[in-house]
């Protein structure tokens, strides 16, 4: 079950310019659903407390489902052990083939006009892959 993260290190300074660090995990919104991410694999009760706590401050929200009714376990039951990968730059295969069909390319809108990442989760076998624990609504 030990896996290394060789690249772990140069990835987290880098995603960590946009996440805050609650109870000492580091969470950040991924893209426009209030899907959440979690640098690592934590225990539900840990994670979602910085989740909460995150969202609190940021948005001024009730909790992670801005839902005061919401219960611990129906919380914890939307939390997703995954691995995934940080993009910086345009993998697609599709890229030349969209630009010349005059078309626009999925993931350079995805990583907008630069600076920007996401994370891949399609392969959690990859080397860079590193685990994170995601709120995905
Ligand atoms: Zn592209």
């Amino acid at each position: 079950m030990n896996r290394t993260f060789p690249n772990l290190a140069s990835t987290v300074e880098e995603m960590r310019k946009s996440m805050q660090e609650h109870y000492g995990v580091w969470v950040c919104f991924v893209g426009d659903d209030g899907d959440l991410v979690a640098l690592g694999h934590h225990e539900p009760k840990r994670v979602l407390a910085a989740f909460n706590r995150y969202c609190r401050i940021e948005l001024s929200m009730r909790n992670v489902a801005d839902d005061r009714d919401v219960s611990y376990k129906e919380a914890a039951e939307i939390l997703r052990w995954r691995h995934g990968r940080l993009i910086t730059a345009c993998e697609s295969p599709d890229h030349d083939d969209e630009i010349r069909m005059g078309h626009s390319c999925h993931q350079c809108a995805l990583l907008g006009g630069g600076g920007e990442w996401w994370l891949d989760w399609s392969n959690p076998e990859h080397p860079d892959a590193f685990p994170i624990t995601m709120w995905q609504v």
